[in-house]
């Protein structure tokens, strides 16, 4: 259903990009933890096989409160809500990684 909205969709996390890619793509097999997770909270029936069809949608844990730190590239800005985080997530910010020749996702899960 979201992807009669737009060809391409870019997810924002705290003002960075950290997933692109074509629609299509992005929404069926969304590759950061963030779209993964933001996924998760839309109603039934809007986000195909991620959609949750309980009443009580999830939330995503924790605030989107960005340190100083943080904002000055020190670490992945979603690692204090993240699920997945590992250590080298709070040591720099991951760069965008190209999954495919359109796909990109911000995220060190991703890093060779
Ligand atoms: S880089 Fe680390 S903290 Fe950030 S989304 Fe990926 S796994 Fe989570």
């Amino acid at each position: 259903m979201l992807e009669g909205f737009a060809d391409r969709v870019l997810v924002l996390y705290a003002g960075r990009v950290v997933e692109t890619g074509p629609a299509s793509s992005v929404l069926s097999s969304p590759r950061h933890p963030y779209t993964q997770a933001l996924l998760r909270c839309l109603p039934p029936g809007m986000a195909g096989g991620l959609a949750n069809h309980k009443q009580c949608l999830p939330v995503i844990p924790g605030e989107a409160f960005v340190s100083v730190a943080a904002a000055e590239g020190c670490r992945c800005l979603f690692e204090p809500r993240c699920v997945e985080r590992m250590v080298i997530c709070t040591e720099r910010e991951p760069e965008m990684i190209q999954l495919s020749s359109t796909h990109g996702a911000s995220c060190f899960k991703h890093a060779d």
